[in-house]
């Protein structure tokens, strides 16, 4: 499954979603902070867990 990068419209926050392209057509998730819509990043990230600020 790919991991998709979405970034918040409202406090910029970026985070990784893994979804199936389906629900990626079905548009972005809302921001888990709060319930603030976000915008893909890319439309495509592979998969990267190694570090996490
Ligand atoms: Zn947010």
């Amino acid at each position: 499954m790919p991991v998709y990068l979405f970034k918040c419209t409202r406090c910029g926050e970026t985070y990784e979603r893994r979804m199936t392209v389906r629900e990626r057509e079905q548009g972005p998730p809302p921001c888990p902070e709060g319930d603030n819509p976000s915008v893909p990043v890319c439309g495509n990230v592979s998969v990267k867990t190694s570090r996490k600020s």
